[in-house]
């Protein structure tokens, strides 16, 4: 008989390494797994393989980050090594990276709207690769478009959370319309140097001139010239498209779009004011002139980011050119699609508008506020996004991806409960004492504690509830066995009159018939609890007493319904949000 002793020193290895490598916290379920892949012949007695696990992890965590490295690394100095390597070697190296004395990447969105999961890919790739060559990591927001991509102070303040959230804080964070004046330098440089002009066309005639690489008339005037037009468009004797700053390219560029792209342009600030500067500023940059100039002047070394930017790229080389400035390495991936997911900002900004959903955190929405509210770990979308990397190729990606990395992080901490949708009573016929089931909170922790349901007989009849959707799959003759109580086989599926009649107590008995599992609760003493769904619909059941001991916040496991987060709680009622089966 082997016994459980024999293996600690493997388990405390196993639970040590995996501490080591997830941030101090061991993972009980991570820890059985590598024990077992050693030695596979320890699957007959997995129970007490589990315990013994859950004892050593409890231990292990017990001890400070740096005690537990300590340790590793005294120990098995070897084996930490390997890990970091494989850790390392996920992403593809960056290119050019020794030519920078500091790497440094940028996560850059519009606070027009929140994020969604599809920022996650740039911020975690930027986040990751800035802090794999100890390098900086910038929280850059594109706020100058005060006119059609409108930012809102709320939207500043939702990223940065959710960026937080990521777990990606950012070494310096910058704002764009702190650095008006920054771009204004710049455009003077081009202007003085013939890099760019005041073009003073019709939208429409220059569209035409440069469709067929002819230049407008305003582009070989001097650069005193343009000079001049330059403070008029600062001092306001230009309206709104009656001059904009443009820069030079090749007027015979394949992509017409190339052709002398817009850099600076009126914006009518009194009437369209900016949300942080108001109308101090009437002269605003384009997203080519603002970013070209912040890539360089915060020396960016690598830009990561999605391949539509690739035309962004060739219009900056030829401002970057003007300026004699190099271009940074740039990493252009591919399209991401997830299955099922609105991941188009003005769908979503419309939906909050119109309130066809309830905020920005809906379960409907794919925002990284609502997925937060759902249970989905930050670490699961980090997770998601390391393994496709920053591949050029498009790639799709579906919710039951992010459900299945999300499910390995949340199972060991979720407690089980029971819940029941729209319950209905099943009373039974002989039941000769009163029942006490003490299922343990977690079926792997039984160091959590336990859970209470009673169930009382009276006159050698009880009653429970149970969710009506399973009652509606029960027909006379039906075996199932009340989780963790006992078995029972139907006697009357009525309408209104549920009646079965007592079997026997084993779980051994239950599983050689084959009877069906169902969850149950006790006629009394229940919460109610109130389940929000991905669809937006609010399933009402009721759930056992002891999930009101649950802290708002928590993950649970709903018993043989799925996941969920507790969202908030009062005395006697739980709104959860479903996460994931
Ligand atoms: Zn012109």
């Amino acid at each position: 008989m082997k016994s459980i002793d024999e293996i600690r020193p493997l388990i405390r290895k196993a639970a040590l390494l995996n501490a080591v490598k997830h941030e101090g916290r061991a993972d009980t379920g991570a820890v059985i797994g590598r024990v077992l892949a050693e030695r596979p012949d320890l699957k007959n007695m997995v129970k007490e393989l589990a315990s013994a696990c859950a004892h050593t992890v409890r231990e292990i965590n017990a001890l400070s980050k740096s005690d537990q490295k300590r340790i590793v690394d005294s120990e098995w100095p070897e084996l930490l090594h390997e890990e970091k390597e494989e850790e390392r070697k996920r992403l593809p190296p960056l290119p050019n990276a020794d030519s920078y004395s500091l790497i440094v990447t940028r996560f850059a969105p519009n606070p027009d709207c929140v994020l969604h999961l599809g920022s996650t890919r740039a911020i975690v790739l930027c986040h990751e690769y800035a802090h794999t060559y100890h390098g900086k990591f910038i929280l850059r927001l594109e706020d100058t478009d005060p006119r059609l991509k409108k930012p809102k102070l709320e939207f500043y303040e939702l990223i940065a959370e959710d960026v937080l959230w990521l777990g990606c804080k950012w070494d310096e964070k910058v704002i764009q319309s702190d650095r008006l004046e920054i771009y204004y330098e710049c455009a003077e440089k081009l202007l003085g140097m013939g890099g760019a002009y005041v073009c003073t066309c019709e939208l429409e005639g220059f569209r035409a001139l440069a469709l067929s690489s002819k230049a407008c008339p305003d582009r070989e005037l001097e650069p005193s010239e343009h000079m001049a037009r330059w403070e008029k468009m600062l001092s306001g004797a230009y309206t709104e498209k009656q001059a904009l700053v443009r820069v030079k390219t090749d007027l015979h560029h394949p992509n017409p779009a190339v052709r002398d792209w817009p850099a600076l342009r009126i914006i009518d600030t009194e009437k369209f004011p900016h949300p942080r500067v108001g109308s101090k500023y009437r002269v605003w940059p384009l997203y080519n002139m603002a970013c070209g100039v912040d890539d360089h002047m915060l020396g960016i070394s690598h830009i990561i980011r999605g391949k539509e930017h690739l035309t962004n790229e060739v219009r900056q080389r030829f401002m970057y050119q003007s300026l004699g400035w190099r271009y940074p390495e740039t990493l252009h991936y591919g399209r991401l699609k997830v299955i099922g997911a609105e991941l188009s900002k003005s769908k979503i900004m419309k939906l909050v508008e119109d309130r066809e959903v309830t905020g920005f955190d809906d379960p409907r929405l794919a925002t990284l506020s609502a997925l937060r509210r759902r249970g989905i770990r930050p670490e699961a979308l980090r997770e998601v996004v390391m393994e496709i990397g920053p591949r050029p190729v498009d790639a799709s990606l579906s919710w039951e991806n992010i459900y299945a990395i999300n499910r390995k992080m949340i199972d060991d901490k979720a407690n089980r409960f029971f819940f029941l949708k729209d319950p209905v009573s099943l009373s039974i016929d002989g039941v000769e004492r009163d029942y006490t089931s003490t299922p343990p909170l977690h079926p792997d922790h039984p160091d959590r504690g336990r859970r209470r349901l009673e169930v009382k007989s009276s006159n050698g009849k009880a009653v429970v509830l149970i969710a009506s959707d399973d009652a509606l799959a029960l027909s006379n003759g039906k075996l199932i066995r009340l989780m963790e109580l006992f078995n029972v086989c139907i006697s009357s599926v009525e309408r209104n009159r549920l009646e079965a009649r007592f079997i026997s107590e084993s779980y051994e008995d239950a599983r050689k018939r084959d009877a069906q599992l169902i969850q149950w609760l006790p006629s009394q003493g229940n919460i109610d609890v109130g389940l929000l769904m991905p669809t937006g619909a609010n399933v009402e059941g009721i759930g056992e007493s002891s999930l009101s001991e649950a802290s708002a916040d928590a993950m649970v496991q709903l018993v043989r319904i799925g996941f969920a987060r507790i969202d908030h709680k009062s005395k006697d009622r739980v709104q959860a949000i479903y996460a994931h089966n």
